[in-house]
């Protein structure tokens, strides 16, 4: 997804319109506008006009699908309307994703004055009890923080909750959060509107569904190996004894440009990045046969700009996060759909 780019006149135009088609208020459409957000993302157009329904949903989205912005924009919609303390909770198996999600909260709450707590555990109760003391209206915590923010600060109860997200329900449940859950659901309002959002749908994840949603509308985005729209992916049917010719021409045609070269085997990594060098560029090659050092060392000069050119095996390209890669070629076809590294932009 766009960072926070700003956006020309038109494009705000054609951002905060776009929102408001889905039912956002101008108000928020204009702060998700704010946040360089062009148009609304696939699984916010599916899930904010059943949440501005009323509807309970599930969301089988994961991080980086605008998820956050689709439960909140509605919550903060909701909120506009009767401005009240406690009025949504938020839970997250992780403290930094909690923090990320009331930093975004936030952002977008900015112009109606949203107000917000982290109940996170690893900092001090006694700040976030006087945090909880400002009357916050979006509570963003990891469930077993919260849970000791109910049984030990004083004066604080979700008695009268109206929205209750479960964020990454998977990894909550992996997280042995669900007694904490439990706890929780035990003194929320039953009368509320619920919304779990999950990357996969365990047997456990439908449990906790059913303990706790109602009558549940199902959206869903593509899975985790989606490729970035602003991608071009194009292919070139060519024999393979003038394999080589072309990959060359391909380089000296976007010369200037950051390129990944993957190819399927070691010796070949080895090979291309040869030719290559001979060449004239500057490549380098990683692959899973040169030692640990050797490997940070291709990577670091890479990313340094040293290189431009980094011919990897997918193996031991593995997990690798480049910022800017300009270019990615496959030059074998790769052995399975999602990998190549295609799907960083
Ligand atoms: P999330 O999946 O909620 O963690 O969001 C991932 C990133 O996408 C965050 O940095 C958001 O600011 C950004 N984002 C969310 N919605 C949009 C949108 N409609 N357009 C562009 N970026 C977005």
């Amino acid at each position: 997804m766009g960072g926070p780019d700003k956006l020309t006149d038109a494009e705000r135009a054609a951002a905060i319109a776009a929102f408001e088609k889905l039912g956002i208020c101008t108000q928020l459409a204009e702060a998700a506008a704010n946040l360089g957000w062009k148009s609304p993302s696939s699984i916010q157009e599916q899930a904010i006009p059943h949440l501005l329904q009323g509807d309970d949903v599930i969301g089988l989205a994961q991080t980086g699908s605008g998820k956050t912005g689709a439960f909140s924009l509605p919550i903060l919609q909701a909120l506009l309307d009767k401005p009240q303390e406690h009025f949504a909770l938020i839970l997250s198996p992780t403290r930094e994703l909690a923090i990320q999600i009331a930093e975004q909260v936030e952002a977008l709450g900015a112009g109606i004055g949203v107000k917000c707590a982290v109940l996170v555990g690893g900092i001090d109760m006694m700040a976030q009890a006087i945090a909880l003391a400002r009357r916050p209206h979006v509570l963003v915590g990891t469930p077993g923080r919260v849970v000791d923010h109910l049984s030990n600060t004083k004066g604080f109860n979700l008695k009268q909750l109206k929205h209750l997200v479960l964020d990454e329900a998977d990894k909550l449940l992996d997280m042995d959060f669900e007694q904490e859950i439990d706890q929780i659901l035990k003194v929320i309002p039953r009368e509320r509107r619920t919304q779990l959002f999950s990357a996969t749908m365990t047997s456990k994840v439908q449990k906790l569904q059913r303990a706790c949603l109602v009558r549940p509308v199902k959206v869903e985005v593509a899975a985790k190996y989606s490729t970035v729209e602003t991608l071009r992916q194009q292919y070139a049917f060519i024999p393979a004894k003038y394999k080589d010719c072309y990959l060359a021409y391909v380089l000296n045609e976007l010369s200037g440009s950051t390129f990944m070269v993957f190819t399927r085997t070691c010796d070949s990594t080895r090979r291309i990045a040869l030719l290559l060098r001979n060449l004239g560029f500057g490549a380098v090659p990683i692959h899973g046969h040169m030692s640990q050092p050797k490997r940070l060392g291709a990577l670091t000069k890479f990313k340094a700009g040293e290189r431009n050119v980094l011919v990897a095996t997918d193996v031991a390209s593995r997990g690798l996060d480049i910022p800017s890669v300009d270019v990615v070629l496959n030059y074998d076809v790769p052995q399975v759909g999602k990998g190549g590294g295609g799907g960083r932009g």
